[in-house]
This record gives structure tokens, C-alpha cells and sequence, in this order.
């Protein structure tokens, strides 16, 4: 899984199509295509640089997991719809829920978003 090219590398480089909100030398933000509510932005690195998911983060990782966080600020002052609050989210792995291998970090928001997102009900006692 490590290796491989995902939809993630052909939308930066331009081999697929997205609706852009932000990018710098670093990052890219697009808005998700099955979003999961009124605006749902995704935000990655350029280079993956071996973040396939967040569990896999290295020490040489750490100036751009800050950037990527700093980044969501921008978006925000960009996109109204997130200025009365918002959610990131960041799924890890098979039980995360993660289906591309390339980190990401969603930005949800547009509306009141409820709590808690995504159990089956089963929390321990
Ligand atoms: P994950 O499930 O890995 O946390 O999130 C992957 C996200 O990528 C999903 O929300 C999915 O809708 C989005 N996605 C998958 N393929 C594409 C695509 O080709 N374009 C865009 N804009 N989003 C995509």
C-alpha cells in the first residue's frame, strides 16, 4: 500500500480534476466529492513523504502535520459557511474508516454537526 500512486497524487497533479479552495507550496485543500455535509474540504500534502496515514508519521513529518493544522485556519478565513465553528477529522486505517492512503484531514462543517460521530454503540462499560 505504501507505494502506490492514489487519487490523491493525480489531483495534484492536475491528472484528475478537483474543486480547489487553497493551495500553497505544501498543500492542497478540495472540496470532497460524496460530502457528508453542506462543506466538506479535504486538506493533504503535496508529497505524501511517506504519510500514508497519520499512524505512520516520522519525526521528518512534524513541520508539515503543524502546516497542515496552520493551513485549516486559511480555509476557515476563506469559506463562510466554517466561520460559526466546524470539525476535523482524521481517518486512520482499516477501523478509521480510511479508504485512500494518503493522509488527509476532512474539514466538515456548513451546519450543526452532531456528537458523537461514527460508533456502532458497542463502547465499553
Ligand atoms: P477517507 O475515507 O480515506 O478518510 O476519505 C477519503 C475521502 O476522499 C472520501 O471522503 C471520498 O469521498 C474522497 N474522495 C475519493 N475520491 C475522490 C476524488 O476523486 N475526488 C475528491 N474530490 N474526493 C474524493
Amino acid at each position: 500500500m505504501d507505494a502506490e500512486i492514489t487519487i490523491f497524487d493525480k489531483i495534484v497533479s492536475g491528472q484528475i480534476k478537483a474543486n480547489i479552495v487553497y493551495q500553497d507550496d505544501q498543500c492542497l485543500a478540495f472540496h470532497d466529492v460524496n460530502p457528508q455535509a453542506p462543506v466538506h474540504i479535504l486538506l493533504i500534502p503535496k508529497q505524501r513523504n511517506g504519510l500514508t496515514q497519520l499512524s505512520k508519521a516520522q519525526e521528518h513529518n512534524k513541520e508539515i502535520l503543524g502546516h497542515l493544522l496552520f493551513t485549516v485556519t486559511k480555509i476557515v478565513e476563506l469559506v463562510d459557511e466554517l466561520k460559526k465553528g466546524f470539525r476535523i477529522v482524521i481517518n486512520d486505517g482499516e477501523n478509521g474508516g480510511q479508504s485512500v492512503w494518503h493522509l488527509h484531514i476532512h474539514i466538515i462543517g456548513g451546519e450543526q454537526l452532531t456528537w458523537p460521530p461514527g460508533s456502532s454503540g458497542s463502547q465499553k462499560k
